[in-house]
């Protein structure tokens, strides 16, 4: 860091003030390790947000996206591409229920998308707000921060056109008391992530299905942080038992490329007319050859048994500043006895990790899915010291 202060200072310098200066300027990266610029190595247990699904450089995301940059590299639109119909057709093989996909760049468009269907849905039906949860994340454009459930990064945008009723998330009679005859949508993560990867109680997503059903709320699923593997499974849905019908992805499915999509099952896929929504970049060839290169090289027995591991391994810490372990997969959160996570990111990252500072009181680890046996016990044998040192 000491050999760059002005990268740090350019950067202050030159960005807007919203993120803070980071506190690590990176340089590349190889499989789950990440070098700064200053040549020291880490483990990236962040994986750019549950996103790098293949960790760095992987060859066969470099292999496909230089060879589609090589070959053609935006259509737009007005022309379509192969990789874009692969790949929609392999997210609705990999979902098993007939649907219609729309691709966007990220995350809170892919949500916008959810928002505007939803939108059509409610115009027809004469319904008139919408639900979504406390502390729920879904995006920072209007529409999505809207829906987004934690007040100091959503008021001060306000007011919004759109009613958005919050409920406590995991309280299943709460929602049934919200949800009425002229709710729009339901919007729900099926493990709330930027919250604190705070996964719902037992049985709470399919009561959600049953309150949608007889109030015919539509059911919208933002799997933008839990989808494409994250939790061992492709969609976390899958392990719940429900279908949504809308489903948002993005995050972890171009690996790294920015690609959003929004999916409508049954009636809500074809709820858009020509003309209604677009993107001039959504679901360009680049991010459509890298999204079909994480769905080809993406693992889901390795990530099940390596999250086991890291899971285990965590929970046999044995330390007064770790309160416990929660989340699903290779998506998990260390919950601290004490608000000093910032304190126990910046120890770990001298020790070599790269883990975030997700709550006051939860560190989150999201590794890259191809994080080996050998990287999850480094973390885990150096945990308790990190731990020590953030105490004091
Ligand atoms: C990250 C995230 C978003 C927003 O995605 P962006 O790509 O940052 O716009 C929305 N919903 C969930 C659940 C997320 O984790």
């Amino acid at each position: 860091m000491s050999d760059h202060p002005s990268l740090y200072d350019r950067f202050e310098r030159a960005f807007m003030p919203n993120y803070g200066v980071p506190p690590v300027a990176l340089a590349r990266g190889e499989g789950t390790r990440v070098w700064d610029v200053d040549g020291n190595a880490y483990l990236d247990f962040v994986g750019g947000i549950a996103v790098s699904s293949l960790g760095h450089a992987h060859p066969a995301l470099v292999e496909a996206v230089s060879r589609q940059v090589a070959t053609l590299a935006h259509t737009s639109n007005l022309f379509l591409h192969e990789p874009e119909v692969l790949l929609a057709e392999r997210l609705l093989g990999l979902l098993g229920t007939p649907g219609r996909v729309f691709f966007a760049n990220s995350g809170t468009e892919a949500n916008e998308a959810a928002y505007k269907l939803a939108l059509k849905y409610g115009r027809r039906e004469g319904r008139s707000y919408f639900v979504a949860a406390e502390n729920g994340f879904h995006g920072r454009t209007i529409g999505a921060l809207s829906l987004t459930g934690k007040q100091s990064i959503r008021d001060q945008f306000g007011p919004f056109p759109v009613d958005v009723r919050f409920v406590p998330y995991g309280d299943a009679d709460a929602l049934k008391e919200a949800v009425t005859g002229d709710c729009i949508a339901v919007f729900l993560e099926p493990t709330q992530g930027e919250a604190g990867v705070v996964p719902p109680p037992d049985g709470y997503l399919a009561a959600a299905r049953e309150i949608c059903d007889a109030t015919g709320a539509l059911l919208v699923a933002d799997e933008i942080q839990s989808a494409i593997g994250r939790t061992g499974h492709w969609f976390a849905h899958q392990a719940d038992g429900f279908v949504p019908d809308i489903l948002t992805l993005a995050k972890g499915l171009g690996g790294g490329l920015p690609i959003g999509a929004c999916i409508g099952f049954g009636a809500a896929g074809t709820l858009f007319a020509k003309g209604d929504h677009g993107s001039t970049f959504g679901g360009n060839p680049i991010s459509c050859a890298a999204a079909l290169a994480v769905l080809d090289h993406v693992d889901l027995d390795h990530v099940k048994r390596v999250a086991r591991r890291l899971r285990a391994g965590l929970e046999a810490v044995d330390h007064p500043l770790l309160k416990g372990v929660r989340g699903r997969g290779l998506w998990l959160a260390t919950v601290l006895t004490e608000p000093v996570s910032g304190r126990v990111q910046e120890a770990a990252a001298r020790a070599g990790f790269l883990v975030n500072a997700l709550q006051p009181d939860a560190v989150r680890l999201a590794p890259p899915l191809v994080v080996t046996d050998e990287e999850i016990d480094a973390l885990v044998s150096a945990f308790p010291a990190i731990l020590t040192e953030a105490s004091r």
